[in-house]
C-alpha cells in the first residue's frame, strides 16, 4: 500500500494575526513531552496499522505500508532542533517503509533556520524544505503577525536555495492594505531566488482571529471581491510568465517540481497523519487525531488512543469528494472512472453541469475529464465543486 505521510508539529514561535491553523505557543516542556509521544506514535503506526500507546504492535502487517512521501507540517516543524527532527525521521526511516526515493519536506519559517541547520536537515535526509514567506515587504508581514521581517525571509531563502535542491516558497496575496504594485515587488523578488515551486494563498480572514477583529473593529480594510481577484490574476499571469505551470488552484512549480505530497491529497489517495490534530485517509476511512497537544501527550502516557473522530464515505459522498479534490487541479477528474469506482453514472448524473459549465468557459469536458480553466474556473472552485454533490 502506498502512501503519503503527515507529521504535524503544532508549535510556533508566536501567534500570526490571520492563523486559525493548529498551532500553540507552548513551554519547552511540552515540547519535549510532545516529541516523546509523536515519536512513540510513528513507531507504531508506521512499523504496523494499529496505534499502539505501549509499543505492542497487535497485527503487524510487514509490507503494509510503503511510503512515498513525508511532510512535516505545523505550526512551525523548524522550532525543533535540526537533532530532534532528525530522530523523527529516523523513526521513520528505521521502520524500512521509507520509498529511497521518497520526497521528504520540512516546513520552516525564516526566523528559525540558518545555514547550520539547513546543512543538519539535508543531511539528516530531508530533501525538500517549504518556506513561509508570505510577503516581502513589511508592513504586509507586519498585519500578518508574522515573527519574522523581509530581510530575514529574504537571507533564509537565500540559504535555504543554496543547501536544497528542492525550494518551496509560501506568499499571500489580498494582505490589507496590498496593492498590485507592492504584490508585483513580493512576486518579483521570490521569482529572483528561483525556487523550484511556490505556493501562493490568498489571504482568508478568519473569525476568532486578531485579524477578524481589527478589521471588524474597522482598524483594517479587506479588498473587495475584484480586487481579490485582480490579485489573483496578476499572480497567475506572474508566475506563468516567469516558467511556471500552475497545477493547481494555489500552486505553480517547475517542470518535474510539483509537490509530490499535496498530490496525494488532491487525487484523494491514501495518507497517514502522525500528530495532534492530523488526519488519516485509509482503507475508506477518515480519522482525526486529538487536536490538542496536552490531551493528545496525556493519551499517549495513559495508553489510550489518539483517534479522536473517524469516518467512513459512503460512495455518492466519495465521489463527491473525490470531485472536489481533484478540480482543485490542472489534471481534472475523470469522471467515467469515478463512476466505476462508486456504481454511480456521474456523466449522465450531473450531464447538464458539465454541459453549463463548459459553455460558461468555467470548464472542459473531453473524454470524460472534467477540467477547470485556471483563468475563470479556478476562482469558482467551491460554488463548482458544490453542484457536484450528490
Ligand atoms: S507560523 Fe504558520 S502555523 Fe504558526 S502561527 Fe503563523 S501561520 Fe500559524
Amino acid at each position: 500500500m502506498q502512501l503519503g505521510l503527515y507529521v504535524h508539529f503544532p508549535f510556533c514561535i508566536s501567534k500570526c494575526n490571520y492563523c486559525d491553523f493548529n498551532s500553540q505557543v507552548a513551554p519547552a516542556e511540552l515540547r519535549e513531552r510532545y516529541l516523546a509521544a509523536l515519536i512513540e506514535q510513528l513507531e507504531c503506526r508506521v512499523s504496523g496499522l494499529t496505534y499502539c500507546p505501549d509499543g505492542q504492535v497487535s497485527s503487524p502487517t510487514p509490507d503494509a505500508l510503503h511510503i512515498t512521501t513525508v511532510f512535516f507540517g505545523g505550526g512551525t516543524p523548524t522550532i525543533y532542533s535540526a537533532d530532534d527532527l532528525a530522530r523523527v525521521l529516523d523513526t521513520i526511516s528505521s521502520t524500512g517503509k521509507l520509498d529511497p526515493g521518497a520526497e521528504i519536506t520540512c516546513e520552516a519559517n525564516p526566523d528559525t533556520v540558518d545555514a547550520d541547520k539547513l546543512d543538519a536537515l539535508r543531511a539528516a535526509g530531508f530533501n525538500r524544505i517549504s518556506l513561509g514567506m508570505q510577503s516581502l515587504v513589511d508592513v504586509e508581514l507586519q498585519i500578518l503577525g508574522r515573527s519574522h521581517d523581509s530581510d530575514t525571509a529574504l537571507a533564509a531563502a537565500a540559504t535555504a536555495r543554496d543547501i536544497f535542491d528542492n525550494l518551496s516558497v509560501d506568499i499571500i496575496y489580498g494582505i490589507p492594505g496590498q496593492t498590485a504594485d507592492s504584490w508585483a515587488g513580493t512576486l518579483a523578488a521570490i521569482i529572483a531566488l528561483q525556487p523550484d515551486h511556490i505556493s501562493a494563498y490568498g489571504l482568508m480572514i478568519e473569525a476568532d482571529t486578531p485579524l477578524f477583529e481589527m478589521v471588524t473593529a474597522g482598524q483594517l480594510q479587506p479588498h473587495d471581491d475584484d480586487t481579490y481577484a485582480d490579485l489573483y490574476e496578476q499572480g497567475q499571469s506572474t508566475l506563468a510568465a516567469a516558467g511556471y505551470e500552475q497545477y493547481e488552484i494555489s500552486n505553480f512549480a517547475r517542470p518535474g517540481r510539483r509537490c509530490l505530497h499535496n498530490l496525494i491529497y488532491w487525487r484523494n489517495q491514501q495518507y497517514l497523519g502522525c500528530g495532534a490534530g492530523a488526519a488519516s485517509y485509509l482503507d475508506g476511512t477518515r480519522s482525526v487525531n486529538v487536536a490538542d497537544p496536552q490531551e493528545y501527550c496525556d493519551a499517549a502516557a495513559a495508553g489510550e488512543d489518539v483517534i479522536a473522530s473517524e469516518e467512513t464515505l459512503d460512495k455518492p459522498h466519495w465521489a463527491a469528494e473525490t470531485i472536489m479534490l481533484g478540480l482543485r487541479t490542472i489534471e481534472g477528474v475523470d469522471l467515467r472512472q469515478i463512476s466505476q469506482d462508486c456504481d454511480i453514472d456521474l456523466e449522465k448524473e450531473h450531464e447538464g453541469t458539465i454541459s453549463a459549465l463548459a459553455a460558461e468557459g468555467i470548464a472542459t469536458y473531453s473524454h470524460s475529464v472534467l477540467r477547470l480553466t485556471p483563468e475563470k474556473g479556478f476562482l469558482l472552485h467551491s460554488e463548482v465543486a458544490r453542484r457536484f454533490l450528490l
